[in-house]
């Protein structure tokens, strides 16, 4: 069952080191409540939590560590190369996650929230455009400085960039789906002046 969502949110993604996380922060500091699913994601699997009771019964006692907390790396290794134990991890906490910002997504407005602002990766590869947000805002880069970038903040190599990358949809096309697109190929300054103008439209 589909979550009632408010209306009037707002749906930030990108590619991997397009600027997603600097758009939404910006948007934070001129005055929008940002809720973040990939915070929402290891909300829904911290110690304690159902999603992760329900991992550790689907999976087995290994994927959890001794403290409490999932063990990412051994459930890496179950999901890796197998699509149904990727599919039933995904049922797990998909759902659980947007449960949890259909709720945050409500506490925001009820408490009178300017403008609300989903942080989404993987907007598009999850099919999640198709809920009711406000509008899609798609923050854009050119290949090889999304890879830079990436590559800096993460301080990962590039093959492993190319693997992560090969698994979303190319940002060319996300651009496509776009309601709005943020050109972040300057400088910071260009994009807190990109930000301000579309903030400003939203709101
Ligand atoms: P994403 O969330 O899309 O993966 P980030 O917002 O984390 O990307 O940006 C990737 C890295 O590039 C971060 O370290 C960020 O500080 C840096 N960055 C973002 N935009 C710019 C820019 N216009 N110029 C230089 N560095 C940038």
């Amino acid at each position: 069952m589909q979550d009632e969502w408010p209306t009037g949110v707002i749906a930030v993604t990108g590619g991997i080191g397009s600027g997603k996380s600097t758009v939404s922060d910006l948007l934070e500091e001129f005055g929008a409540t940002v809720i973040r699913a990939d915070e929402l994601a290891r909300h829904v699997v911290s110690p304690g939590s159902p999603g992760l009771a329900a991992i550790k019964s689907h999976f087995g006692e290994k994927v959890v560590n001794g403290d409490g907390s999932l063990n990412r790396a051994e459930l890496a290794q179950i999901v890796f190369n197998d699509s149904r134990q990727r599919e039933a991890l995904e049922s797990i906490t998909h759902p659980a996650i947007q449960h949890l910002a259909s709720e945050q997504f409500r506490s925001a407005k009820s408490n009178g929230a300017r403008l609300i602002v989903y942080d989404v990766p993987l907007l598009f590869e999850k099919g999640l455009d198709l809920l009711d947000f406000q509008a899609i805002v798609v923050v854009t880069a050119p290949p090889a400085v999304c890879e830079a970038r990436a590559l800096l903040r993460d301080g990962m190599s590039a093959a492993s960039f190319a693997k992560r990358n090969s698994t979303q949809i190319p940002l060319t096309e996300k651009v496509k789906r776009a309601d709005f697109v943020i050109d972040n190929s300057g400088t910071i300054e260009d994009l807190r002046r990109a930000v301000r103008a579309l903030f400003d439209k939203l709101i």
